[in-house]
């Protein structure tokens, strides 16, 4: 059997994205930006595409910016925002523990430039607080980022809440709605936000485009210096058939939204059911206010890493939280900011489930992944000592 798990680190290009984008790699080749007819072919065929992913998150297509993916959008739109802010001597801005790393490392870097970074904690289903924004709002706040739905635990934030919050005080609101867009229902008016992220890998486009949404008169600063292309807001020759399949796979997702959330929810419920009878095991995030695909287990007295390996060998594909802290032995920054001890932290287990994914799928992997931990447990020396009473058990 194989299984693939991993759908929010990754997912397979649709054949419909992949059918759209192949006449702009061979035939239809032209530059943009080029007078003649094979040229302005490209054009158009860019220009729809900025009007169908547009239309399909209610935007215009002047506020769209094709960017090379989900972390260069959260780049620009964080440094956009304190570029502006400090102009106006606004050098405080407000996020959460939570959020994915394009969006951390970029404060961190704002931090290093002397501005301010208010990291909001977040419950134990990883939700973080309007009330806590609203609170947090000072005079010289330039930015609130707070993401629509975590990429490790799943968990939907009440963005819309937040969004109402930043607009009745005036302080520009982005959110990376990386694992959002194309899953569940995007739109800018209602998350009333003035910045927004997304990539394609992400709903089953190619890897290596994005886009940020960003409101008409949010002005944005340049990462990449050079021609006019994208307003001249992001230079360099348009990756043309990555965004012509990107507007392809979101046409497709956002068309199969309430589908697949009916075929999903009960899948994923059933395995974080069958999941949840193995002894110390624990959900992460929020059972309701959560992404139809995820589902995140701590398993105590165990490694994610082993366990990683060892559902390799059963043909799963899984992950122990981000592709990015994956490899690294960190444990998740998210996992810790929900209240889960460095040991447990250590042993978790994300299982995002696709289109593809089958109930016999999921009843699989509730048998391999039992079968696992229990095996992995055998010879933990964590797992004897929490056994023989000398520590003490947390889930
Ligand atoms: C994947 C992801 C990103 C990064 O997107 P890339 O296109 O891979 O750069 C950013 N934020 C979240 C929440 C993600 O899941």
């Amino acid at each position: 059997m194989f299984i693939y798990a991993d759908n929010a680190a990754t997912t397979k290009m649709s054949p419909t994205a992949v059918a759209a984008m192949t006449p702009y790699l061979a035939e239809c080749y032209g530059n943009p930006s080029s007078l003649y007819a094979l040229g302005q072919r490209a054009k158009d065929a860019l220009e729809n595409a900025r009007e169908t992913v547009a239309r399909l998150i209610g935007a215009e297509p002047r506020e769209i910016i094709f960017t090379s993916g989900g972390s260069e959008a959260d780049n620009q739109a964080i440094l956009s925002a304190a570029a502006e802010g400090k102009k106006n001597g606004k050098t405080h801005v407000i996020s959460d523990a939570v959020e994915h790393h394009a969006v951390l490392h970029t404060l961190k870097k704002l931090e290093r430039e002397g501005f301010e970074v208010t990291l909001l904690p977040v419950d134990a289903a990883g939700i973080v607080d309007p009330a806590a924004v609203e609170a947090a709002i000072r005079e010289d706040t330039c930015l609130v980022t707070v993401m629509t739905a975590n990429n490790e635990i799943g968990t939907i934030q009440p963005i819309e809440k937040i969004g109402e919050i930043c607009r009745r005080r005036g302080v520009v609101f982005h959110t990376d709605a990386v694992q959002a867009v194309g899953h569940i229902p995007v739109n800018v008016g209602q998350f009333k936000c003035d910045l927004l992220s997304a990539s394609a890998h992400k709903f089953h486009g190619p890897k290596g485009v994005g886009f940020l949404y960003a409101k008409r008169g949010v002005r944005l600063v340049n990462l990449i210096e050079g021609g006019a292309q994208e307003r001249g807001k992001r230079a360099g020759t348009e990756n043309v058939a990555g965004i012509v399949a990107t507007a392809a796979a979101l046409e497709e997702a956002v068309a199969g939204i309430d589908g697949n959330a009916k075929r999903l929810i009960p899948l994923r419920d059933r395995l974080i059911a069958g999941l949840s009878t193995i002894p110390h095991a624990a959900l992460n995030g929020d059972p309701v206010r959560r992404l139809p695909s995820n589902v995140n287990f701590c398993f105590e007295g165990i490694e994610g890493e082993s366990l990683l390996l060892l559902l390799d060998d059963r043909g799963i594909c899984a992950s122990s939280g981000s592709a990015c802290t994956s490899g690294s032995l960190d444990p998740s920054h998210v996992l810790l900011a929900i209240g889960r001890p460095h040991g447990v932290a250590h042993g978790s287990l994300r299982l995002s489930l696709g289109e593809d994914s089958t109930e016999e799928q999921v009843e699989y992997m509730i048998r391999a992944v039992g079968e696992v931990v229990a095996y992995l447990r055998g010879f933990s020396p964590v797992w004897r000592d929490l056994v023989a009473g000398k520590t003490q058990f947390v889930l």
